[in-house]
């Protein structure tokens, strides 16, 4: 499924689009200009807003990441020898986060 993006999946992109555009308008256009932690809130939900953006108009990339749907492929990814835990996807970036966290925990 590379490159085509399903109704259910389109409609969930939609309204986290619209969800994260509503965050960001009312932090805009709010009395306050925002500062501080509601400025990262809002930085946030742009981005959030951006990604949703960016996987309506060209789709998942190959490893139906959101964060870096064109970031490369983990290549463990699939191998029966050495198989990755549960729950990971196929995003090289975010199973090299999950290992430096899970290192991290060992330590
Ligand atoms: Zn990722």
């Amino acid at each position: 499924m590379v490159g085509t993006m399903s109704v259910r999946q389109q409609q969930a992109e939609l309204e986290e689009l619209q969800a994260a555009l509503r965050v960001a308008y009312d932090l805009a256009f709010d009395q306050e200009p925002p500062a501080g932690e509601q400025a990262e809130v809002l930085v946030d939900a742009l981005r959030r807003a951006l990604v949703a953006a960016q996987a309506l108009s060209d789709g998942p990339g190959e490893t139906g990441c959101r964060e870096h749907p064109r970031g490369a492929v983990d290549p463990l990814h699939g191998d029966k020898q050495d198989p990755l835990p549960p729950g990971w996807g196929r995003c090289l970036l975010c199973n090299d986060r999950r290992r430096r966290a899970a290192g991290r925990r060992r330590r």
